[in-house]
């Protein structure tokens, strides 16, 4: 199964997009459905608003008038807790519940208006947000029958798009015709989510490409503290503490378009009690690889094992490291992108061995050759990160 969370400001056309999912076979959940369903007439919910609001809150059929109950809350934040303190917690239960209902291989989509400004993002394997511009979306609200003032304060209302940028894996974009967000939809649901789902529930990798170096792209940090930010929940207090490493994590730096990423654990018993969470978080264990290839500085083998993870989704490849704290690999991982940021000159000795080494291998899939062919500069190079971290006094906290 793969769990997508769908978000965007009002207007947006969320609706929309999540009726295209549907008809292409998704499994949808409607927040909003679901907060009217916990206080339907009949329910503990709606007797515990009446308990806690009074019975004035009802229409004459005995259902819950929600302008009634609105007005009750709007200026009081106390009673604004209350209300949230009664539906809440139901409507996750409520939430849960049909998310497990789902098929196995469902791609479920979780339609949730303030999913960014409820912090939920990383409960996701994918984000998707439909976004639109501002006077477009206030003009589709005034078509649907909104007042101006009333569109302008809901759009004020809610997160800005700059916020949701930062959680959305997958922007798209509705500022034009119905045709184009359903082709768009259509491309996302064949070449990202079926492929996804099937390998996050078979604890499969997408398929390897060939290592082509890209250039530097400004995305690449907030790729990763999203990635970051599921990892951590799948880890929990397992996790010491998650980084960014690897090329990605050097500003300016061509490389390889993967995000690597290092979990940092206690013990390698830590780690493979996280294989099954962070396999179904959606980065599964590459079983046949356990360790690094030791270096002369830190000779003893054990000093250099790992695990590792790689993300199942074939639109962002990443590459999870887990490395024990205070371990040989585990420094140096921190310690050689620390050197490259900081010494000019070893970045631009590092990117011309890569340039070499991926021109070589443009046309080869398999890594192996790839990293086997930078292992002797890595020798040296990692060495000097080794000794710069000495002589410099930097610690991983830096
Ligand atoms: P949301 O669920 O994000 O509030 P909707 O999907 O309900 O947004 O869309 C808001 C309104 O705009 C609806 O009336 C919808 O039919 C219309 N709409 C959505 N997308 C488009 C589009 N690309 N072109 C024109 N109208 C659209």
């Amino acid at each position: 199964m793969l769990l997508m969370g769908l978000s965007g400001g009002i207007g947006s056309g969320k609706s929309t997009v999540a009726r295209r999912l549907v008809a292409r076979g998704a499994v949808l959940v409607d927040s909003d459905v679901l907060a009217r369903e916990v206080v339907r007439p009949g329910t503990p919910g709606l007797t515990e608003l009446v308990e806690r609001f009074g019975d004035d809150i009802l229409d004459s059929d005995g259902a819950l008038n929600r302008p009634a109950l609105a007005a009750k809350v709007f200026s009081d934040s106390d009673a604004r807790a209350d209300l949230n303190a009664i539906t809440h917690p139901k409507i996750r239960e409520l939430t849960a519940a049909r998310i497990a209902q789902a098929p196995t291989d469902a791609v479920v989509v979780h339609d949730v208006p303030l999913l960014v400004e409820a912090g939920y993002a990383a409960n996701y394997h994918l984000v998707v947000i439909v976004g639109a511009p501002e006077p477009v979306r206030m003009r589709r609200l005034i078509d649907r029958g909104l007042a101006e003032d009333d569109a302008r304060a809901r759009i004020a209302a809610q997160a800005t798009d700059e916020q949701r940028r930062e959680v959305a894996d997958v922007w798209l974009d509705n500022s034009g015709s119905v045709e184009e967000i359903n082709a768009q939809v259509d491309a996302l649901w064949q070449d990202r989510l079926v492929p996804f789902e099937e390998n996050v529930r078979l604890r499969r990798r997408p398929p390897k490409r060939a290592p082509l170096l890209v250039e530097p792209d400004p995305e690449w940090p907030r790729q990763a503290r999203r990635l970051i930010a599921r990892i951590e929940r799948a880890a929990g207090d397992k996790a010491v503490r998650i980084d960014h490493i690897g090329s990605t994590s050097v500003p300016g730096l061509p490389a390889k378009d993967v995000i690597d990423l290092q979990l940092t654990v206690r013990s390698l018993d830590d780690a493979d009690a996280l294989a099954e969470p962070l396999g179904e978080a959606g980065f599964p264990l590459l079983p046949e690889i356990r360790g690094d290839t030791p270096h002369s500085f830190a000779p003893d083998p054990m000093q250099w094992k790992k695990r590792i993870h790689l993300s199942a989704d074939p639109g962002r490849y990443a590459n999870l490291h887990v490395r024990v704290d205070g371990s040989a690999s585990q420094r140096v991982a921190l310690v050689f992108p620390a050197w490259l940021r900081a010494d000019e000159t070893a970045r631009a000795e590092y990117l011309a061995l890569k340039r070499k080494v991926s021109a070589e291998h443009a046309n080869d899939p398999n890594h192996d050759a790839y990293a086997a062919a930078k292992e002797p500069w890595f020798e040296t190079g990692l060495r000097k990160a080794w000794h710069w971290a000495d002589r410099t006094g930097w610690s991983p906290s830096d």
